[in-house]
């Protein structure tokens, strides 16, 4: 079986018949993360992880995005040469889960996060990161913070037993991806030993290069698209929304960093239209709380601004406003 034919099993079995208590109870059970690991698919990488990802986005959003988040800490890791190999087998094993917070890195203008070195050498944070995902349900968060053009990626143990007056996540009120376990996260003088310094860089580099890694939260977007097509199976709609689809995954495929922002706002905006699609084929049911439609359609707008950038809110916009 394949890793896509595992996740498509997972999210049907397993995922798909608890979203709705998932978003009920308010958090993903680390239980799911468990069984994806179990399942291998922590294993799996480039294009078989971006299927995989499509199809837990299909059965559970939620819980398919707090699974998202390793891709970025797997990839920093696995430039970290011989001293981070045995996390990283930790996390591919899913014996530590983990999510990214990047805004430090990736935002123009002042720091979310600042760093200085103490004494020890240890790092001291302060800022408030305003989105965290999987706060109390991750082992670690790898954590972008700045001094001046320097940027320090360092993994945060980011266990529940961790918060304290240092560090303090506050749970937000989300009304799409609720049991996301989503927060702004405060630092006050958090320290984090030297030795949890994963990488460095360069503020205005990293800037540069973000476009570049793009293309895996667009299939969230997709994954949303294939649950609406399969629930609409054996309509006219499905057979367009599932052109569209296969249309809208091959652009991203192939989109280099300067087309890859279009690409991410079109299966955006796809998702949008076929959450509609499937809430107006619903009918009237689709209004009342709790139901596929229903969470599908919120869904759908945490998709609308959630992994932005400038270029991709201009191009969805746009989309949006023809
Ligand atoms: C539910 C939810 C969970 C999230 N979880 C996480 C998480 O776990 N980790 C994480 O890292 N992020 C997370 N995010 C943040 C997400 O990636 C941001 O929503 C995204 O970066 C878009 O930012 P924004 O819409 O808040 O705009 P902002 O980034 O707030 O934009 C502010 C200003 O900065 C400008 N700007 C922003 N970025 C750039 C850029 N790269 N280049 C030039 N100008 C720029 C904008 O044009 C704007 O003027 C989450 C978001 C949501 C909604």
């Amino acid at each position: 079986m394949s890793s896509t034919q595992t996740a498509r099993r997972v999210a049907e079995e397993l995922l798909a018949p608890q979203a709705a208590s998932t978003e009920a109870a308010g958090a993903v059970p680390r239980s799911h993360l468990d069984a994806l690991a179990a399942a291998g698919l922590g294993r799996t990488g480039g294009a078989d992880a971006l299927a995989v990802l499509e199809e837990l986005a299909a059965g559970d959003l939620a819980t398919a995005f707090v699974w998202v988040q390793r891709i970025g800490v797997v990839r920093w890791l696995e430039q970290a040469g011989p001293a981070w190999a045995s996390t990283l087998e930790d996390l591919r094993a899913g014996r530590l889960h983990a999510g990214i917070a990047l805004q430090a890195a990736l935002r123009p203008g002042p720091a979310a996060v600042v760093a200085r070195r103490d004494d020890d050498g240890a790092f001291v944070l302060d800022g408030t990161v305003p989105w965290v995902t999987g706060w109390g349900l991750l082992d670690a968060v790898l954590l972008t913070a700045r001094d001046g053009e320097d940027v320090f990626f360092l993994l945060l143990d980011a266990r529940p037993d961790q918060e304290g007056p240092t560090l303090r996540g506050e749970p937000l009120d989300l009304v799409g991806v609720p049991a996301s376990r989503t927060v702004e996260l405060h630092l006050a003088g958090h320290r984090v030993p030297a030795d949890r310094l994963v990488a460095t860089g360069r503020h205005a580099a990293l800037l540069a290069g973000d476009a570049a890694g793009l293309r895996t939260n667009g299939s969230l977007a997709l994954g949303l698209v294939l649950r609406c097509v399969r629930a609409l199976e054996g309509s006219p709609a499905a057979d367009a929304l599932g052109a569209q689809l296969d249309a809208a995954r091959e652009r991203l495929d192939a989109a280099g960093p300067a087309e890859l922002p279009a690409a991410r706002a079109a299966a955006v905006e796809l998702a949008w239209r076929a959450a509609g699609a499937l809430a107006t084929a619903t009918g009237s049911s689709a209004v009342i709380a709790g139901g596929l439609a229903e969470r599908t359609v919120r869904e759908a707008l945490f998709l609308l601004v959630f992994g932005s950038r400038p270029a991709i809110k201009a191009a969805l916009v746009a989309f949006l406003a023809r």
